[in-house]
């Protein structure tokens, strides 16, 4: 089964598209919500919508509707490559009810999609559940069957979800996956990361945060989901991490090469800088795109931040070094853009090159296509050199062009 990520992403938005959901684009990092930065959620673009102002792309005639969404959490940076699970960018698969189907159908669809279409054990899902939930207790258990020991009863802070101060909220429902059943029930902890994986939440919204903090009952209930795409993809492939899922070690194997370290054989502050730049290239790269460029303030500040600490995370482990060295040779070689040329452009942009690594690649290329031509040698049965004992030949491409004529010449 195919278990890439763009597998698992195009796999999530069928599995909804055939249970009737508009399969919709993301939407921009850059919200158009004075209240956020960045886009943190799936929901963002449908907020007015869950506050029952249908302004917005989604017409009145879609009541249910499935993304992958592109997000940034400025809040997770630290957690970036010392956690297994966070990112500053990633890509949150969502499944969305607009006053249409609510937690029962939610829940069912979520449990369909983990264990039939995504094949998870359902001996190694637990959930967790807003504390006063009964309700969403009882289809857990009773309907879906899933024992009373993985059900775990949980706090505002963790099941209650708010996407801002203000704003579209409600009790909310987690499906976590457990990479050691053998480990028992008696006092598992779903804040265990080792252990413990969430990957899938399930928000029920029907609430709005007033500014005083007051809930006003939306008047329409809602469903917002977020699915990990990273975080999925790294349980389906088995990779002890979301950084070595086919979604970033690409970056990270690229990294490594450049610095010429190798990043199966590295010491873990190794690995850690190359998960950095692994998870800050795809941020850096999708907010340039989005249109946020650099600056001292706000959206642009935080990519200025990335995109420093990326370069300075690189410069650690010498990689400009290496890039540089490999840059003025890659233009020559490959291009046929003379040296001395990169050295004249370089110098009006006050940039230096690194003409002793320019050698040293210059040296190598010079073996490695000495070491070719060895090889070839071309030689008969007997060992006699076939170039030997053939007469010269003459030129006829200026009187003909055909091949015909220097045959039968
Ligand atoms: P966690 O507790 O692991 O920090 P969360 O509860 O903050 O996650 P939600 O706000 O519930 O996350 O977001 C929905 C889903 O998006 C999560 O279940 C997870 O799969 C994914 N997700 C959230 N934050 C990140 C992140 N920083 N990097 C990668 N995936 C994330
Ligand atoms: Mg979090
Ligand atoms: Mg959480
Ligand atoms: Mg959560």
């Amino acid at each position: 089964l195919a278990t890439s990520g763009d597998s698992i992403r195009r796999r999530f938005l069928d599995f909804y598209a055939s249970r009737g959901h508009k399969v919709l684009p993301s939407a921009s990092l850059v919200p158009d919500d004075p209240t956020v930065l960045l886009t943190i959620a799936g929901m963002l673009q449908f907020k007015p919508i869950f506050l029952g102002r249908y302004l917005y792309l989604v017409p009145r005639e879609v009541p249910c509707a499935t993304t992958s969404q592109r997000c940034i959490r400025t809040n997770d940076v630290e957690n970036v490559g010392r956690t297994a699970r966070h990112h500053t960018f990633f890509e949150m698969l969502g499944n969305f009810s607009f006053g249409d189907y609510f937690k029962k159908e939610a829940i069912k669809w979520a449990w369909e999609l983990t264990t039939s279409e995504f094949g998870l054990p359902a001996n190694r899902l637990w959930v967790s559940v807003y504390e006063d939930d009964d309700e969403a207790f009882a289809i857990w258990h009773d309907q879906v069957g899933v024992p009373a020991e993985r059900i775990k009863r949980m706090g505002e802070e963790d099941n209650f979800w708010t996407s801002g101060v203000t704003g579209p909220c409600g009790p909310c429902s987690e499906i976590y996956y457990d990479f050691y059943p053998e480990r028992g029930h008696s006092d598992a902890d779903l804040g265990d990361d080792i252990r413990f994986i969430e990957f899938y939440n399930l928000v029920f919204m029907q609430y709005n945060k007033r500014d005083d903090g007051s809930l006003e009952p939306l008047k329409q209930k809602n469903i917002d989901t977020g699915l990990g795409l990273e975080r999925l993809a790294r349980i389906l492939q088995k990779v002890p991490n979301n950084y070595e899922t086919d979604l970033i070690y690409p970056i990270i194997e690229k990294a490594s090469e450049l610095a010429n370290v190798s990043y199966a054989f590295a010491d873990d502050p190794t690995k850690l800088k190359l998960k950095i730049i692994g998870d800050h290239m795809r941020a850096i790269v999708y907010l340039l795109s989005d249109g946020v460029v650099p600056s001292n303030i706000g959206r642009g500040y935080v990519v200025r931040r990335l995109i420093r600490r990326a370069v300075r995370t690189g410069r650690k482990m010498e990689l400009h070094l290496a890039y540089r060295a490999k840059m003025p040779f890659f233009c020559m070689t490959r291009t046929g853009f003379p040296v001395e040329i990169t050295m004249e452009v370089a110098d009006e942009r006050g940039v230096s090159i690194d003409m002793k690594g320019f050698d040293v690649e210059m040296e190598n290329q010079r073996r490695q296509s000495q070491a070719a031509h060895n090889a070839v040698k071309l030689s008969v049965g007997n060992g006699a050199d076939l170039t030997e004992n053939v007469p010269d030949t003459e030129f006829l491409g200026y009187d003909t062009l055909s091949t015909r004529a220097v045959v039968e010449g």
